[in-house]
């Protein structure tokens, strides 16, 4: 019997894993087959304390597991595929396990969304991509188009200006979401153009993507645009597949938490971009992945004087 499980490797997953280890629970943390989380999946972190001139995702990641398990934290590449929170105890299946838990801590986080448009998974892997730090440096002088209008976008775009000879940047409305800073920077860019008020219909190719066909959504005219890439940037979907039917779920899939930590389930916590819909920032997720542990630990301690005060009658 587990005392905790953490289901999730991102910076909830890992700082519950820190604060739960320090505590002394060994937690068990299911990191999946590739751990670290979004932050894997990006260039420099600007913005979290303690790093003046900024991290590598990765290595801010790196970093988070070797504290984690420098405590005592096991860490397992391992996805997990089922959970039954319907009694006590907590089961957590892989492929080919069942593990049994006292609590769980669920920070499985969220994964890029897409297109959902003809032509875009066809040409997944040859052209289209969600992931400019895994894909970029494929098209060296090349005209990248990126959409979106967030703060994902500006940051694919900016990097993307690395490896294209143009970087156009397609967004559905006429002003951006993105913070200030990060809009100021793509809009100055020499390499960056906008196209505004305007959606993806199709993505053109057969073996490699050729273009895009466009439509403006002011006079709904269509049009072809030549480009060598796409990278789609429209934010994310909580990873909550499996939850389905076991934890609350809000409309747009994510875990609903009335404190931010608890769950529908006594003994099942949540943290991170998993819960959290409005600010998906990798400090505020580590801040909820410490308080989950820190609220796993006292419920732990509760259920365990429980048991020492019936053995005591
Ligand atoms: P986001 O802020 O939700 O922005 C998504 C963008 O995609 C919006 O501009 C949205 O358009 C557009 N979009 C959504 N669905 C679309 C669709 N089906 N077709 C076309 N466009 C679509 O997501 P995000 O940029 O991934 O950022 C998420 C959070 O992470 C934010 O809090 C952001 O600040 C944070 N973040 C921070 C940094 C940083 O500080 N360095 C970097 C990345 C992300 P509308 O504007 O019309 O809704």
């Amino acid at each position: 019997m587990e005392r905790v499980i953490i289901i999730g490797s991102g910076p909830a997953g890992l700082t519950a894993a820190i604060y739960a280890a320090r505590a002394n629970l060994s937690p068990l943390v299911f990191a999946g087959g590739m751990y670290g989380g979004q932050l894997m999946l990006t260039t420099e972190v600007e913005n979290y304390p303690g790093f003046p001139q900024g991290i590598m995702g990765p290595d801010l990641m790196i970093a988070f597991r070797e504290q984690a398990e420098r405590f005592g934290a096991r860490i397992e590449n391992v996805d997990v595929t089922e959970v039954d929170f319907s009694s006590k105890p907590l089961i957590v299946r892989t492929s080919d396990d069942e593990f049994h838990a006292k609590s769980v801590i669920v920070a499985t986080g969220a994964s890029a969304r897409w297109l959902n448009i003809p032509g875009e998974e066809k040409l997944r892997g040859r052209g289209v991509s969600t992931c400019a730090t895994c894909d970029g440096a494929f098209f060296k002088n090349k005209h990248i188009v990126v959409i979106g209008g967030g703060d994902s976008a500006m940051e694919e775009a900016l990097f993307l200006t690395r490896f294209g000879s143009k970087v156009t940047v397609i967004h559905r409305r006429d002003s951006l979401r993105a913070s200030k800073i990060m809009a100021d920077r793509a809009l100055a860019h020499e390499k960056i153009e906008f196209i505004w008020n305007t959606k993806v219909e199709r993505v053109l190719g057969d073996e490699t993507m050729s273009g895009l066909e466009l439509q403006n959504v002011n006079d709904g005219s269509d049009y072809t645009f030549e480009a060598d890439a796409m990278f789609i940037a429209i934010g994310h979907d909580p990873n909550t597949g499996f939850f389905k039917g076991q934890l609350d779920l809000d409309t747009n899939g994510y875990i609903t938490s009335p404190d931010g930590v608890s769950t529908n389930v006594e003994g099942v916590f949540v943290a991170g971009d998993v819960y959290d819909i409005r600010y998906k920032q990798a400090i505020t997720a580590a801040g909820l992945g410490c308080r989950a542990a820190m609220d796993a630990e006292k419920y732990l301690e509760a259920l365990e004087f429980a048991v020492i005060e019936v053995v005591a009658r």
